[in-house]
């Protein structure tokens, strides 16, 4: 593998598909370009935004002028780490290449994203190439920019297709494409007639005029606060452990119980409703969970499989619903105390155990949440349940 004529330093915590689009800004030439000539494939698959094999790593990483280091420092598995959504040992799948597949708590063909952040923080190489496509903004637990202080986008303003939208199996839309500019909405333009070549929507994700209004001034303390504090246990050198359900766990198991609670939350709808921390996160959440209840009353009539539970266990697609449920899972889980951990979850679980038994039995497996959350929720013994 040939090195290019020129690269870019990588912008922290930039995705490699941020980084394919800005460096193939600065070269003047399409991202499927830069892929081919970093010797990964030139449709660049979908999981290559998640995890590179050694050779492709390698290659790459020579090619753009970068360290291994620097390049596995884009993907999004060593997130796993501290994120239990990623985390083998708390997502079980068949094989590592599966970890992005059916898993809603990792955005894989879309992404939020802060359009003040993408516009870049006026240095010379950002006003180029504007900002970096952010990591972070992968994860569903992201869902507002401390620095700007406001909630993220997860669509374009222009077309409402999910931002950088991925059509069939490819990591960026319209790979051949060398006209848009990196903070440019790629999907294509509403259906044209036959034989023309389609064209892109082109927006600029940086336009902030159209942005919708802010949620009230409480609830943006309280929605930063637990966006500040996710952060921090999402940092590299962050703590070790967060309080749940009565006890410290480790940090990927902490993300894996605020999964499994929201999921509670969703599906037990109103019991926890007293946890929300203003009436605005209250009735953001009314309204999401009456637009689920509305997602899985179809299913029930459908022939085969019945996914009715599927609804109910994915993180929001607005950010500021995704802050309300998450802020009511963090209220939950944050006690000392376990048997106040299991006071408080007990009216949830009784409901989801009422509601959805499978379901019931799925969220409280042992590979699923940590042992404290596990205690918290499981199932008593009959004649110990009157004393609980
Ligand atoms: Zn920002
Ligand atoms: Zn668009």
């Amino acid at each position: 593998m040939r090195p290019l004529p020129r690269s870019l330093e990588p912008l922290p915590d930039e995705t490699l598909t941020g980084f394919v689009l800005r460096l193939a800004h600065r070269l003047g030439t399409s991202p499927g370009e830069i892929a081919a000539r970093t010797g990964l494939p030139s449709r660049l698959p979908l999981g290559f935004l998640h995890h590179l094999d050694d050779e492709h790593l390698t290659g790459f990483a020579r090619a753009a002028q970068l360290t291994p280091a620097e390049v596995s420092g884009m993907l999004l598995a060593p997130l796993g780490e501290r994120y239990g959504p990623l985390n083998p040992a708390l997502t079980p799948r068949r094989t590592p290449a599966r970890m992005i597949y059916d898993n809603p708590w990792v955005l894989t063909r879309s992404t939020r994203y802060c359009p003040h952040c993408l516009a870049g923080d006026g240095t010379a190489i950002q006003n180029l190439h504007g900002g970096a496509w952010r990591r972070l903004w992968r994860l569903p637990v992201t869902f507002l920019c401390l620095r700007h202080q406001c909630l993220l986008q997860h669509q374009c303003l222009g077309c409402t297709t999910p931002a950088q939208f991925a059509p069939a199996a490819n990591a960026i839309a319209r790979l051949t494409d060398d006209t848009l500019r990196p903070w440019q909405c790629r999907s294509n333009a509403r259906p044209i007639p036959l034989q023309q070549r389609e064209t892109a929507c082109a927006a600029d994700l940086i336009q902030i005029d159209l942005l919708p209004a802010a949620p009230d001034a409480a609830t943006m303390t309280v929605l930063f606060e637990v966006q500040r504090q996710l952060i921090d246990l999402l940092a590299a050198n962050g703590p070790e452990t967060a309080m749940s359900a009565g006890a410290p766990v480790p940090v990927p198991h902490y993300f894996a119980d605020l999964r499994a609670t929201v999921a509670m939350i969703f599906r037990s709808w109103p019991a926890a409703r007293d946890y929300a921390s203003t009436p605005c996160l209250a009735a953001v959440l009314d309204a999401e969970c009456a637009s689920r209840i509305a997602q899985a009353e179809p299913l029930l009539n459908t022939p085969g499989k019945k996914k009715t539970s599927k609804p109910y266990t994915a993180p929001p697609t607005e950010c500021l619903a995704t802050g309300a449920a998450l802020d009511m899972a963090a209220n939950l889980l944050n006690t000392h105390d376990p048997v106040d951990a299991r006071h408080r979850l007990a009216p949830l679980v009784q409901r989801l155990r009422e509601a959805d038994l499978a379901l019931s039995t799925w969220l409280r497996r042992p590979s699923w949440i940590s042992v404290s959350l596990r205690q918290a929720v499981m199932d008593l013994p009959r004649n110990r349940r009157a004393v609980a």
